[in-house]
């Protein structure tokens, strides 16, 4: 679509989010557009083909807490079959690389953790989580690195109070053709304007005007969806300013994990959908989910520190880590099964800036503060904004519902 020059409400992203709210808004009177500035929908949600045989979901990936999650509804509407396959993260870990006897022992110590954490979050004060390590434990370098693959960074970074918040049924389905081509299809039908870079919002006057490298509009409203990340870097900037907004998205920052797809030939030497990991005394490693859906590849996952200089070291250092690991585990011979396909590096994509928000110790009363509306024209959601599913893309998508409502009760209240 071509850029109108008015509107009555404005949707910037076209992520999750982005998509929920303009669905949410289709059944209204209200004209509405999706302002995006990438060439497709689905934001840090983005399936590639990375061979012609393995669908690759750079971003998300799990349809967490499938059972109260909004996109299992619609991936059944858009007809995208669901794999419920247990995830490997707990079953069908090789055992050569990690015993049973040791996982035992490491799984003990990371519930142990999460008790202490949480007891500690019912007296209601705020404080890292990385205080509620038992000094000297064996086992802290890797519950830190499982802290970096669920909230992108280490422990001493994050809020108790926030990981207390955080909703979790631990049902875990994935979308077979891919989460971020579910996104695509569920988006297809909605009026968006690719390429559209916004980068202010003057609510100065009675209409709203939006600032974009398509040229300028105005609207009644707007819904904010970007990450809190650009937010901000005043990335777009808003006049007058927002400082609560500013300040309450520094405090929710988006921490850094990024995925590698490797190609495997003769992948019946690995089991279907299993997981090897095994650098137990360190947080810089990565996981890997062997033949995801039965597919001849090995997808890794590194999160927090380790990430982002791997993200710094340029193209290629996530495959190149990925492969020095797993030829440590299952031998060097394995080097020759393995070729680079792809790898994701969201810190460096200018339309993400990192994977996804962590609230900060002492920050978690920031996601509502980050959610508010400002004088009933100026709206915000996204991920970052969802108060116990942040971080997932259902917790995205309900939070564009959710403005899309408080745009619609606005409206009915000023008539
Ligand atoms: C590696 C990785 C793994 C993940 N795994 C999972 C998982 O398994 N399960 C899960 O539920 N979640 C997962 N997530 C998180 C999930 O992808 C996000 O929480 C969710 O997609 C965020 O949706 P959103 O709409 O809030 O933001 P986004 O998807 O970031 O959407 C915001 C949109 O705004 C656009 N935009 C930015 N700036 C501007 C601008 N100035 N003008 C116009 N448009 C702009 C962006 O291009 C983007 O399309 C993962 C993320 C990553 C990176």
């Amino acid at each position: 679509m071509s850029l109108p020059s008015s509107i009555d409400v404005a949707i910037i992203g076209a992520g999750a989010a982005g998509l929920g709210a303009a669905h949410a808004l289709k059944g209204s009177s209200l004209s509405f557009i999706v302002l995006e500035a990438r060439d497709r929908v689905g934001g840090r949600g983005h399936t590639i083909m990375a061979a012609p045989n393995i669908t690759f979901d750079l971003g998300c990936g799990w349809l967490h807490s499938a059972d109260k999650n909004s996109f299992v509804g619609i991936a059944e509407a858009c007809d995208f079959e669901i794999d419920k396959t247990l995830p490997p993260w707990r079953e069908r870990v090789v055992a050569t690389a990690f015993p049973q006897q040791e996982r035992d022992d490491f799984l003990r110590a990371l519930h142990d953790f999460y008790v202490r954490a949480e007891q500690a979050a019912h007296d209601g004060r705020d404080k890292p989580a990385g205080l509620y390590l038992e000094p000297g434990n064996r086992w802290n370098p890797m519950i830190d690195a499982i802290s970096t693959y669920v909230n992108g960074c280490e422990l001493d970074q994050v809020s108790i109070l926030d990981i207390e918040a955080y909703h979790d049924t631990g049902i875990n389905w994935r979308v077979r053709r891919g989460y971020g081509a579910l996104m695509a299809a569920y988006g297809a039908s909605l009026p968006l304007v690719f390429n559209c870079n916004v980068t202010l919002i003057d609510h100065s006057a009675r209409r709203l005007r939006i600032e974009t490298s398509l040229g300028a509009l105005t609207a009644d409203k707007v819904i904010v969806t970007v990450p809190t990340n650009l937010i901000a870097d005043e990335a777009i900037r808003f006049v007058p300013g927002l400082l609560t907004k500013i300040d309450a998205a520094a405090g929710l920052p988006l921490g850094v994990d990024d995925k590698v797809m490797l190609a495997l030939s003769e992948p019946e030497a690995l089991p279907k959908d299993g997981n090897l990991r095994g650098l137990t005394f360190r947080t810089d490693m990565g996981t890997y989910h062997l033949r995801p859906f039965g597919q001849p590849c090995i997808e890794g996952f590194f999160g927090g520190r380790h990430a982002k200089a791997l993200e710094d070291a340029g193209e290629g250092a996530f495959a190149a880590a990925a492969i020095d690991e797993i030829a440590r585990y299952l031998g060097n011979d394995f080097r020759r099964k393995l070729s680079p396909l792809s790898e994701s590096r969201w810190a460096h994509d200018p339309f993400a800036r990192g994977a996804y928000s962590h609230a900060l110790p002492g920050h978690a009363d920031k996601r509502a503060v980050l959610a508010a509306p400002v004088d009933g024209r100026l709206f915000f959601a996204g991920e970052a904004t969802s108060p116990n599913f942040f971080s997932t893309a259902h917790g995205a998508h309900d939070s564009g519902e959710r403005a899309a409502r408080e745009v619609l009760a606005a409206l009915a209240s000023a008539r």
